[in-house]
């Protein structure tokens, strides 16, 4: 397996040689969680697309062996923040070839479309931010841009003040609603809301986004108005609320990061979404294996009576970099401050994270960004603790977890996501080749971009963008996903 990059470069612009497929990962355990598929096989690469499945040798102007390996679909991350390329790196090695922004959705659509455009090292695509549409018709500013090959793109999250905290007129919803549209015929894969970044946003306007989602059939993507128990006010309730919604409009749920939400009571909280679907609705959740959340600190998550909702103080807040635990000067200087600031949120128990990752009924998704080692570790972690060291998970049901499940959540509305979260004929060539007895998370809170370990290949549209462990250079195989109600 060593030097195969320039075995496949110099190959793969050899066209004059004729071989049946482009690449050809050879004698893998080949994984499918939809067929069930679990066995040796020889896989054939052509065009971007899964062409061949074989007990039988198969001639390829590349190949791979892959004895000892998974070959499994690529991870689909539905909850990606770090869209910048050094957290692109960090996914990668973490087995992910597609990662959304879904939550909170990008303040405009077309525009992150378009700088991503040709420089994507992974799958990427959006959900159209109600935060957004709510600031601007507000008539508040974003916090300020992305750095790197974002710059020019505002931060998701306002700081804040009116815009986040006051109700909004019939008139503004409608502007809002105008907005949402416009964002959803740009490409957008949802309408994503933050609904606890937007507490003045009434019952009312929640359900009138869903009717909008449901209108454009679409689903709801969304992290929930509170957490904790006190009512009124709690995780259950609010839970309530946005199954209420989707009931009442018929616009699917997903429900975000159910773990940091609703903490302690995050069983309870699935036996909630659990009913719901018993009774036909469409809803799903996700969940990430770590204690403790991550986001901007002058946010109005942090509005007063937070420290009650939570059961934490100033000092369960860490500066992600420097580590420092915040008090509460520290704290009211960064709430403050119109600069946006990450901050880890401690707030959870291991316990609580080991009871619900292994739980049916949850996908994994990492609500990655740079500051947090879930950016880079989610998918291996989740495959060390859980499938190899814990033994909660079979190795089968976490890619079911990692793959199927977001790729049948997104199909729903976007049916080029049929072609994803499989591993058969016809699929699109989205492959990870890991080592299941190395496979591991490496970052940690202090070092939070630290890649994972294990993964051997990964495959986008067809294309090696991890060879041999080591990333290829120079190649940006990464693609957009499109909503639905893109105008062409
Ligand atoms: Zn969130």
């Amino acid at each position: 397996m060593r030097k195969l990059i320039l075995y496949c470069f110099v190959l793969f612009s050899a066209s004059a040689i004729a071989q049946q497929y482009d690449l050809v990962l050879e004698g893998g355990r080949v994984m499918d969680p939809e067929s069930g598929l679990d066995a040796v096989r020889n896989v054939g690469v052509r065009d971007g697309r899964i062409a061949s499945i074989s007990v039988g040798s198969l001639a390829g102007r590349c190949t791979i062996h892959a004895a000892g390996l998974i070959v499994a679909p690529g991870f689909i991350d539905l909850h990606q923040h770090g869209q910048d390329l050094a957290s692109q790196r960090v996914k990668a090695f973490d087995g992910v070839t597609t990662a959304l922004e879904m939550e909170i959705g990008v303040p405009d659509v077309d525009k992150f479309l378009k700088f991503k455009e040709g420089q994507s090292l992974i799958h990427y695509g959006t959900t159209a931010s109600h935060v957004a549409a709510r600031s601007l018709v507000f008539g508040a500013p974003l916090n300020p841009g992305f750095s790197g090959p974002l710059a020019g793109l505002p931060e998701i999250l306002p700081k804040s003040g009116p815009a986040t905290d006051q109700p909004a007129t019939d008139e503004q919803i409608g502007r809002i609603r105008q907005r949402l549209n416009q964002e959803l015929d740009a490409g957008g894969l949802g309408i994503g809301m933050g609904i606890q970044y937007v507490p003045g946003a009434t019952r009312l306007e929640i359900i009138d986004m869903f009717h909008l989602a449901a209108e454009r059939k679409v689903p709801v993507y969304t992290h929930l108005r509170s957490f904790g128990r006190l009512e009124p006010g709690s995780a259950i309730e609010s839970v309530e609320e946005v199954i209420g919604a989707a009931a009442i409009t018929g616009a699917p749920l997903h429900i975000v990061h159910i773990n940091s939400t609703c903490l302690r009571d995050t069983v309870t909280c699935l036996s909630l979404v659990e009913g719901a679907r018993a009774r036909g609705l469409d809803v799903t959740t996700e969940a990430y294996p770590y204690i403790a959340g991550m986001t901007q600190i002058n946010s109005a998550l942090f509005n007063p009576g937070w420290r009650e909702k939570l059961g934490i103080d100033y000092g369960n807040l860490v500066l992600p970099g420097t580590g420092e635990h915040l008090t509460k000067e520290r704290f009211e200087e960064l709430h403050k401050s119109s600069k946006g600031q990450d901050v880890l949120v401690f707030a959870n128990t291991q316990e609580m994270v080991d009871a619900t990752i292994p739980l049916p009924l949850i996908m994994i998704a990492s609500d990655g960004a740079e500051g947090h080692p879930r950016n880079a570790g989610t998918y291996s972690r989740v495959l060390a603790q859980y499938v190899r060291e814990k033994k909660t998970l079979t190795l089968m049901e976490a890619i079911r977890k990692m793959t199927l499940m977001p790729a049948q959540t997104l199909e729903r509305s976007t049916p080029a996501a049929r072609h994803k979260g499989r591993l058969q004929e016809g699929a699109d060539a989205d492959i990870v080749v890991f080592d299941p007895q190395t496979i591991s998370d490496r970052s940690t809170f202090d070092k939070p971009m630290e890649p994972s370990v294990g993964v051997h290949e990964l495959i986008v549209a067809g294309t090696l963008l991890i060879d041999d462990g080591k990333l290829v250079p120079n190649v940006y195989p990464g693609r957009a996903i499109i909503g639905p109600g893109k105008v062409r």
